[in-house]
Protein backbone atom coordinates (compact mmCIF):
# COMPACT_ATOMS: atom_id res chain seq x y z
CA UNK A 1 0.00 0.00 0.00
CA UNK A 2 1.47 3.50 -0.86
CA UNK A 3 0.96 6.62 1.03
CA UNK A 4 -2.78 7.16 1.37
CA UNK A 5 -2.63 11.21 1.81
CA UNK A 6 1.32 11.96 0.78
CA UNK A 7 2.60 15.35 2.55
CA UNK A 8 4.42 17.46 0.58
CA UNK A 9 6.58 19.22 3.33
CA UNK A 10 8.06 15.75 4.26
CA UNK A 11 8.46 14.69 0.48
CA UNK A 12 6.36 11.63 1.00
CA UNK A 13 7.02 9.70 -2.44
CA UNK A 14 7.53 5.99 -1.96
CA UNK A 15 10.62 4.09 -3.76
CA UNK A 16 9.38 2.74 -6.89
CA UNK A 17 9.42 -1.31 -6.25
CA UNK A 18 11.63 -1.76 -9.34
CA UNK A 19 14.45 0.68 -7.75
CA UNK A 20 14.24 -1.12 -4.58
CA UNK A 21 14.98 -4.49 -5.52
CA UNK A 22 17.57 -3.19 -7.71
CA UNK A 23 18.99 -1.16 -4.85
CA UNK A 24 18.68 -4.43 -1.90
CA UNK A 25 20.35 -6.42 -4.69
CA UNK A 26 23.19 -4.42 -4.55
CA UNK A 27 23.65 -3.48 -0.82
CA UNK A 28 22.37 -7.43 0.31
CA UNK A 29 26.23 -7.83 1.67
CA UNK A 30 25.83 -4.99 3.79
CA UNK A 31 22.23 -6.37 5.01
CA UNK A 32 22.23 -10.36 5.43
CA UNK A 33 23.00 -11.03 8.99
CA UNK A 34 23.34 -7.16 10.28
CA UNK A 35 21.34 -4.63 12.04
CA UNK A 36 19.82 -2.36 9.24
CA UNK A 37 17.98 1.23 9.75
CA UNK A 38 15.84 2.51 7.60
CA UNK A 39 16.03 6.38 7.93
CA UNK A 40 12.33 8.12 6.29
CA UNK A 41 10.79 4.44 5.66
CA UNK A 42 7.66 6.15 5.04
CA UNK A 43 5.32 2.76 3.78
CA UNK A 44 8.43 0.67 4.40
CA UNK A 45 9.37 -0.87 1.46
CA UNK A 46 13.10 -0.71 2.17
CA UNK A 47 12.35 -2.13 5.87
CA UNK A 48 10.39 -5.19 4.87
CA UNK A 49 12.89 -5.57 1.91
CA UNK A 50 16.10 -5.66 4.26
CA UNK A 51 14.18 -8.20 6.72
CA UNK A 52 13.24 -10.77 3.39
CA UNK A 53 17.00 -10.54 2.51
CA UNK A 54 18.24 -12.19 6.22
CA UNK A 55 18.85 -8.67 8.00
CA UNK A 56 19.01 -9.52 11.46
CA UNK A 57 17.29 -6.61 12.90
CA UNK A 58 15.85 -3.98 10.77
CA UNK A 59 14.06 -0.73 12.59
CA UNK A 60 12.46 1.32 10.50
CA UNK A 61 12.16 5.55 11.49
CA UNK A 62 9.78 7.94 10.27
CA UNK A 63 8.40 11.34 11.90
CA UNK A 64 4.86 10.86 10.34
CA UNK A 65 2.22 8.08 12.39
CA UNK A 66 0.31 7.87 9.70
CA UNK A 67 2.71 6.59 7.67
CA UNK A 68 4.18 3.77 10.18
CA UNK A 69 0.22 2.40 9.97
CA UNK A 70 0.51 1.62 6.48
CA UNK A 71 4.20 0.27 6.58
CA UNK A 72 2.83 -1.90 9.65
CA UNK A 73 0.08 -3.28 7.86
CA UNK A 74 2.36 -3.78 4.85
CA UNK A 75 4.50 -5.57 7.12
CA UNK A 76 1.77 -7.47 8.38
CA UNK A 77 0.90 -8.71 4.94
CA UNK A 78 4.53 -9.63 3.98
CA UNK A 79 4.80 -11.47 7.28
CA UNK A 80 1.32 -13.48 6.11
CA UNK A 81 3.02 -14.77 2.72
CA UNK A 82 6.85 -15.68 4.10
CA UNK A 83 6.27 -15.74 7.83
CA UNK A 84 7.61 -13.50 10.67
CA UNK A 85 10.46 -10.53 9.95
CA UNK A 86 12.69 -9.05 12.46
CA UNK A 87 11.01 -5.81 11.31
CA UNK A 88 10.19 -2.55 13.30
CA UNK A 89 8.79 0.76 13.23
CA UNK A 90 9.46 3.70 15.27
CA UNK A 91 8.10 7.13 15.39
CA UNK A 92 10.77 9.66 15.69
CA UNK A 93 12.46 12.76 13.82
CA UNK A 94 15.83 11.72 12.24
CA UNK A 95 17.44 15.06 13.72
CA UNK A 96 17.10 13.83 17.00
CA UNK A 97 18.00 10.33 16.44
CA UNK A 98 21.22 8.54 18.04
CA UNK A 99 21.64 4.83 16.96
CA UNK A 100 23.83 2.15 16.46
CA UNK A 101 23.51 0.08 12.97
CA UNK A 102 26.07 -1.70 10.86
CA UNK A 103 23.95 -0.27 8.18
CA UNK A 104 21.43 2.26 6.61
CA UNK A 105 19.60 1.75 3.35
CA UNK A 106 17.40 4.75 2.83
CA UNK A 107 15.39 6.73 0.27
CA UNK A 108 15.46 10.36 2.25
CA UNK A 109 13.34 13.35 1.24
CA UNK A 110 16.24 14.89 -1.19
CA UNK A 111 15.48 18.53 -0.43
CA UNK A 112 13.34 19.42 -3.38
CA UNK A 113 10.86 21.20 -1.20
CA UNK A 114 13.06 22.45 1.93
CA UNK A 115 16.37 22.86 1.36
CA UNK A 116 18.88 20.79 3.63
CA UNK A 117 16.58 17.87 4.35
CA UNK A 118 18.70 15.59 2.60
CA UNK A 119 21.55 16.67 4.84
CA UNK A 120 19.57 16.03 8.50
CA UNK A 121 19.84 12.19 7.13
CA UNK A 122 22.69 11.92 5.90
CA UNK A 123 24.51 13.22 9.00
CA UNK A 124 21.89 11.19 10.98
CA UNK A 125 23.26 7.83 8.77
CA UNK A 126 26.82 8.90 9.05
CA UNK A 127 26.64 9.29 13.30
CA UNK A 128 25.28 5.59 13.51
CA UNK A 129 26.00 3.46 10.86
CA UNK A 130 29.29 1.78 9.60
CA UNK A 131 27.87 1.30 6.33
CA UNK A 132 25.52 3.50 4.24
CA UNK A 133 22.75 2.79 1.32
CA UNK A 134 21.16 5.99 -0.04
CA UNK A 135 19.50 7.52 -2.76
CA UNK A 136 19.91 11.26 -3.58
CA UNK A 137 19.27 13.31 -6.10
CA UNK A 138 21.33 13.72 -9.22
CA UNK A 139 24.29 15.63 -8.94
CA UNK A 140 25.04 14.86 -5.37
CA UNK A 141 28.50 13.97 -5.97
CA UNK A 142 29.97 17.46 -4.15
CA UNK A 143 27.74 17.22 -1.07
CA UNK A 144 27.89 13.84 -0.30
CA UNK A 145 31.85 13.90 -0.84
CA UNK A 146 32.21 16.98 1.60
CA UNK A 147 30.19 15.15 4.29
CA UNK A 148 31.94 12.30 3.40
CA UNK A 149 35.25 13.29 3.93
CA UNK A 150 34.07 16.02 7.09
CA UNK A 151 32.91 12.14 8.78
CA UNK A 152 35.97 9.87 7.84
CA UNK A 153 33.93 7.34 5.06
CA UNK A 154 34.51 7.02 1.84
CA UNK A 155 32.02 7.10 -0.84
CA UNK A 156 30.94 5.76 -4.49
CA UNK A 157 28.28 6.05 -6.82
CA UNK A 158 26.88 3.13 -7.28
CA UNK A 159 23.93 3.05 -9.77
CA UNK A 160 21.90 6.35 -11.49
CA UNK A 161 18.16 5.76 -11.51
CA UNK A 162 15.38 7.91 -13.67
CA UNK A 163 12.73 7.64 -11.63
CA UNK A 164 9.33 8.21 -13.37
CA UNK A 165 6.69 10.05 -10.88
CA UNK A 166 3.15 9.93 -11.12
CA UNK A 167 0.72 13.53 -10.02
CA UNK A 168 0.05 12.78 -6.21
CA UNK A 169 0.65 16.35 -4.74
CA UNK A 170 -1.58 19.31 -5.38
CA UNK A 171 1.57 21.42 -6.73
CA UNK A 172 2.17 18.59 -9.44
CA UNK A 173 1.41 19.62 -13.09
CA UNK A 174 2.22 16.97 -15.10
CA UNK A 175 0.68 13.35 -14.90
CA UNK A 176 4.12 12.15 -14.60
CA UNK A 177 7.26 13.53 -14.01
CA UNK A 178 10.94 12.19 -14.47
CA UNK A 179 13.24 12.92 -11.68
CA UNK A 180 17.18 11.62 -11.68
CA UNK A 181 18.45 9.69 -8.58
CA UNK A 182 21.84 8.19 -8.07
CA UNK A 183 22.50 5.39 -5.70
CA UNK A 184 25.61 5.83 -3.23
CA UNK A 185 27.42 3.44 -0.82
CA UNK A 186 29.56 5.08 1.90
CA UNK A 187 31.41 3.26 4.51
CA UNK A 188 33.65 4.42 7.58
CA UNK A 189 37.12 4.10 7.34
CA UNK A 190 37.69 2.91 11.02
CA UNK A 191 35.01 0.86 11.94
N1 LIG B 1 11.91 5.54 2.32
C1 LIG B 1 10.54 5.44 1.86
C2 LIG B 1 9.84 6.78 1.80
C3 LIG B 1 10.56 7.93 1.13
S1 LIG B 1 9.71 9.48 1.34
C4 LIG B 1 10.52 4.71 0.56
O1 LIG B 1 11.58 4.33 0.13
O2 LIG B 1 9.48 4.47 -0.03
C5 LIG B 1 10.60 10.23 2.72
C6 LIG B 1 10.08 9.83 4.08
O3 LIG B 1 10.83 10.57 5.05
C7 LIG B 1 8.62 10.14 4.34
O4 LIG B 1 7.95 8.99 4.78
C8 LIG B 1 8.64 11.23 5.43
O5 LIG B 1 7.55 11.13 6.34
C9 LIG B 1 9.95 10.94 6.12
N2 LIG B 1 10.55 12.09 6.80
C10 LIG B 1 10.67 13.36 6.35
N3 LIG B 1 11.32 14.12 7.25
C11 LIG B 1 11.63 13.31 8.31
C12 LIG B 1 12.34 13.50 9.54
N4 LIG B 1 12.86 14.69 9.88
N5 LIG B 1 12.49 12.43 10.38
C13 LIG B 1 12.00 11.21 10.04
N6 LIG B 1 11.32 10.98 8.89
C14 LIG B 1 11.14 12.01 8.02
Amino acid sequence: MDFPAPKPHLEQYSTPPNVAVRMLNLAHGDIEGRVVFDLGCGTGILSVGAGLLGARLVVGVDVDVETLRVARANLKFSEGVFGNLPVHFVNADVSQLYFRADTVVMNPPFGMRKRGADRVFLEAALRGAGVVWTLLGAESDPFVDRLATEKGFAWERVMDFVFSLRKTMYFHKRERRSVRVSLYRLIRFHP
